[in-house]
């Protein structure tokens, strides 16, 4: 049997905020627009390249030089070894041999790109069991994912983390049962939460509840 790695926690370097800041450039909260707004995308990229930086200044590697491009398709390959920042940033650093895109992140209908998605998701399952990742930091993992290749993902799913990321940043998640209402109430198109500011998902559980148009 293969000897399960323990694996390297990741995301805990930068100091994440404790509650939903708004940010200073767009005026949302904070992480809501990380495609559109570079202080959104910076309060969450961050995360990640506080372990990225760490490592290419422990490998006397300096940013944007190709020993680092090298560094990320080592990452890449062996990501067994590496935290779950780490792997997505070397990834963001890799082209798609067959679409050209960043590799995870192309075209919809690229089988490598499908693929090293895929591949991505079993570090979670047993970091999870190891009690190296918490459920909050695989939510961060796959909201980030969501909003980069957004053009990977159904319009719903899309507004869906829009609303969630800028609370999940914050540490918070919702329960089940309001995971389920909030997909809902999106499908549905039933109340427009992109507007809002809500600390956690149970005052914007309240707020649809009280404030919804039947
Ligand atoms: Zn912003
Ligand atoms: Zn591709």
């Amino acid at each position: 049997m293969r000897e399960r790695l323990k694996r390297p926690s990741g995301g805990r370097l930068y100091q994440r905020p404790d509650k939903v800041e708004i940010c200073r450039s767009c005026g949302a909260p904070i992480g809501r627009n990380y495609k559109e707004c570079k202080s959104c995308y910076n309060a969450i990229e961050n995360i990640w390249l506080s372990d990225w930086n760490e490592l290419i200044q422990k490998e006397n590697i300096s940013q944007g030089s190709e020993e680092e491009k090298l560094l990320a398709h080592i990452v890449f390959e062996q990501q067994d070894r590496y935290s779950w920042t780490l792997v997505d940033i070397a990834m963001t650093m890799i082209h798609c041999d067959t679409c050209g895109g960043e590799i995870g992140g192309g075209e919809l209908e690229c089988l490598d790109c499908k693929f090293a998605f895929e591949n991505l998701w079993g570090y979670d399952v047993e970091a999870m069991n190891q009690g190296i990742m918490t459920e909050n930091e695989h939510a961060l993992r796959v909201g980030r994912r969501v909003l980069r290749h957004s053009h990977r993902q159904k319009k719903n799913i899309v507004k869906s983390w829009k609303f969630s990321m800028p609370i999940v940043l914050a540490n918070e998640l919702p329960s089940n049962r309001q995971a389920g209402f909030f997909k809902k109430i999106i499908d549905e198109n039933k109340f427009d939460l992109s507007s809002k500011v809500y600390q956690n998902f149970e005052e914007a559980y309240i707020d649809v509840i009280n404030n919804i148009k039947e």
